[in-house]
């Protein structure tokens, strides 16, 4: 039925080998290139959640997320000398709807292994062209030798490289979000035990969490900005310095955080971005996950975002005569679902990083008071809502063209709307998710 035989997927972290999985379940062949030498494991915790279960349990994973979830039970809230203000227990959130946290690491190696024995995979490699014919792309990589695939897709991620050569530079499709995030591995100081304590100042905020799936525990740090610095594509030293600025003598665990920062071998540091764009194809290339339609991780839907996309699309290939319709369908399908995971994300800051006193304040008030909204049944569940916002089995709906102006509105992204002592309750989630 389909005139889509061989695809290249760029990029081996949760949407590339979620979609290999389910071309070959489809018969289609995919060769996966990586600009990574192997798989990259380890990282921080995510949740997969909602609708992203079910793709997950068609994909055959949904037993493993559940046997690596990280346990993690409870959140504390803590000020200067780490003394508990407030906090809740994560039997609490699980009533906001179907989730399962385990760390990134373990779910890309959930997705990766099986497909090592049907998936040419190319590691160390990346596309440094493509040229569109009537018959395929011609692909020409930094180390392979050119190739010609029926479809290319570009599943490499917030700073994708396909989306780069088939779209143009990274600046039109961004959505800063006001924040920078770091997060690394430091020794379990405070003796954690499978929780989250997360510690504030006016615009900054340094969590601290314990899962019995990783070594040590992790550190999270996140600052506020009104601007974009560029800091994010500066050197790793460069953001280092960055942070020190930031938390030098602020109290709680900060030296000692900082200190097992500048050693850490799995230094993580980015903007808290969003990808906007007014449509995901051009002819035979196609974005999938972060790189098309990346939430940020203030939504904590990033990788169910991945996952589902990676469902619809192969479906979508396996059932369409040719690409042009399979795409068009896609994103027809995909579209609402990730605007409406898009837009739960400004609560997120707000919640780890409120940027003032007040802010602080208020947020520890919606906490202690969620329990009794809960069972008021008034707590907002725009989360959970959000994640099950697709019907899987649904047929495509008739793709309408779209017409005016970008869904941007002005070049370079919408600034986000600060939020802070707004929507504090929504924004319990992405603690957990860190
Ligand atoms: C701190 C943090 C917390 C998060 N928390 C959550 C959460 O709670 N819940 C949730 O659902 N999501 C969360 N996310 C988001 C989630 O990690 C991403 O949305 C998800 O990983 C997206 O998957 P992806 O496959 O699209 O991209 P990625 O996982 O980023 O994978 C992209 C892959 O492409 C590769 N690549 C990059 N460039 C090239 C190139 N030139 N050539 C070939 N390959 C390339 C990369 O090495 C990588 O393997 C969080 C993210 C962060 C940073």
């Amino acid at each position: 039925m389909t005139a889509v035989h061989n695809v290249l997927i760029s990029g081996a972290g949760i949407a590339g080998p979620a979609l290999a999985r389910r071309l070959h379940h489809h018969g289609i062949e995919a060769t996966v290139v990586e600009r990574a030498p192997a798989p990259r494991s380890g990282g921080y915790a995510i949740d997969v959640r909602g609708v992203a279960l079910d793709a997950a349990e068609r994909m055959g994973v949904l037993d493993g997320i559940i046997a690596h979830r990280t346990r993690i039970a409870t959140a504390s809230l803590v000020d200067t000398h780490g003394r508990r203000v407030t906090g809740f227990s994560t039997s609490q959130t699980a009533r906001e709807g179907r989730s399962h946290e385990l760390l990134r690491g373990d779910l890309v190696r959930l997705l990766h292994e099986p497909t090592t024995e049907y998936t040419e995979y190319l590691y160390g490699d990346s596309i440094t062209g493509m040229e569109q014919g009537p018959g395929g792309v011609r692909v020409t990589f930094e180390r392979a030798e050119p190739r010609v695939f029926d479809l290319v897709v570009g599943a490499d991620g917030l700073h994708s490289n396909t989306r780069r050569l088939a779209f143009g530079p990274e600046g039109p499709h961004r959505r800063f979000l006001e924040s920078y995030i770091s997060i690394f591995t430091v020794p379990n100081h405070l003796g954690l035990d499978r929780e989250v304590h997360l510690y504030n100042l006016p615009g900054l905020g340094m969590g601290l969490y314990h899962t019995p799936r990783a070594e040590g525990a992790k550190a999270l740090l996140m600052v506020r900005t009104d601007e974009e610095t560029g800091i994010d594509r500066r050197t790793a030293e460069e953001q280092r310095r960055f942070l020190h600025e930031a938390f030098d003598g602020r109290g709680w665990e900060s030296a000692r955080v900082l200190s097992e920062m500048d050693r850490a071998p799995d230094f993580y540091f980015d903007s808290v971005t969003q990808v906007r764009m007014d449509r995901w194809s051009t002819g035979r290339i196609t974005l999938l996950g972060d790189a098309g339609y990346c939430p940020s991780p203030m939504s904590g839907q990033g990788s169910s975002l991945a996952v589902v996309g990676a469902y619809v699309l192969a479906e979508e290939l396996a059932r369409s005569e040719d690409h042009t319709t399979a795409l068009a369908a896609y994103e027809a399908r995909m579209r609402p679902f990730a605007d409406a995971n898009q837009a739960v994300a400004d609560a997120g800051s707000g919640f780890l990083a409120p940027r003032t006193r007040l802010g602080i304040a208020a947020r520890n008030l919606a906490v202690r008071a969620a329990p009794l909204l809960s069972r008021l049944g008034t707590f907002d569940t725009r989360l959970a809502r959000a994640a099950e916002a697709l019907d899987l089995d649904a047929p495509a709906p008739v793709p309408r063209r779209r017409t005016g102006p970008g869904r941007l509105g002005r070049r370079g992204g919408h600034r986000a709307r600060s939020g802070d002592g707004r929507r504090h309750a929504t924004g319990r989630a992405p603690l957990r998710h860190l």
